[in-house]
């Protein structure tokens, strides 16, 4: 059975929640494509004004970052349980910016895993290597390490509805996209570290993105790799251009 594709723009740090509800209203009939899941993550103060913009069309929300508690003395921390009242879908988890600038540990991330399955909200986990671990030649073993753990006791039929981002660090933001052979074989050898843990139908239908500078360019080639099951996007989805990357 066919994986369907995911597409889905990460926002980080960018648009007020006025500006939010203009992007939604540009890019809501350039991404009208009913074959894809495209998604939008969005800063928390956006979630409640995109998740009204959207309704009607085929975007789904979702939030880049949650907390692990369900509620109480946690100031400025977001529950699971908020993001499913607001009408949440999905939540980025272990973005590396969140590693590297808020100290998240893989246990922090396998923490929010369990969370967000027991609320129903679908985890799009991020995983990859620095570019100093590529040169080194130990980025599989970093990022079977990330995915292990990341899926501590998570089963497999959880699994199975989860999303994994490969992001190299060092394609992030930087208009380097890894090429199409370097996303792929990461992708692929992920799948493989799915199978280990799991079995392979888990590993059949875990969906694993890219992401890393994916532009309207180098979208259409790396969309079409068998393990490639779409992308996450930063900075070009806060533009028209994400349409031509949804249509791809
Ligand atoms: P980028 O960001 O597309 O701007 O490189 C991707 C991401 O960090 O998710």
């Amino acid at each position: 059975m066919a994986r369907r594709k995911i597409i889905a723009g990460n926002w980080k740090m960018n648009m007020t929640p006025s500006e939010a509800v203009e992007l939604v209203n540009t890019l809501k009939p350039l991404v009208a494509n009913e074959n894809v899941d495209v998604v939008f993550c969005v800063p928390a103060i956006d979630i409640v004004p995109v998740v009204e913009a959207v309704k009607g069309s085929n975007i789904q929300v979702g939030a880049e970052n949650m907390y692990f508690e369900e509620k109480g003395a946690y100031t400025g921390e977001i529950s699971p349980n908020m993001l499913v009242d607001a009408g949440v879908k999905y939540v980025i988890l272990g973005h590396s910016e969140r590693r590297e600038y808020f100290g998240e540990t893989n246990e922090d991330i396998n923490k929010k895993m369990h969370k967000a399955f027991e609320h129903g909200l679908t985890p799009i986990m991020c995983c990859g290597e620095t570019l100093e671990q590529r040169e080194q030649g130990v980025t599989m073993d970093f990022i079977r390490q990330q995915v292990k753990v990341g899926f501590q006791g998570i089963t497999a039929e959880q699994a199975k509805e989860a999303v994994i981002a490969y992001e190299p660090i060092w394609a992030i933001g930087t208009g380097k996209t890894a090429t199409t052979e370097q996303a792929q074989e990461v992708c692929k050898a992920i799948r493989e570290c799915i199978a280990e843990v799991y079995d392979e139908a888990t590993a059949e239908a875990i969906r694993i993105q890219y992401g890393g500078s994916v532009n309207a360019k180098t979208a259409p080639d790396l969309f079409v790799q068998p393990d490639i099951d779409g992308g996450l996007v930063g900075g070009a989805a806060l533009k028209p251009d994400f349409g031509s990357i949804v249509n791809y």
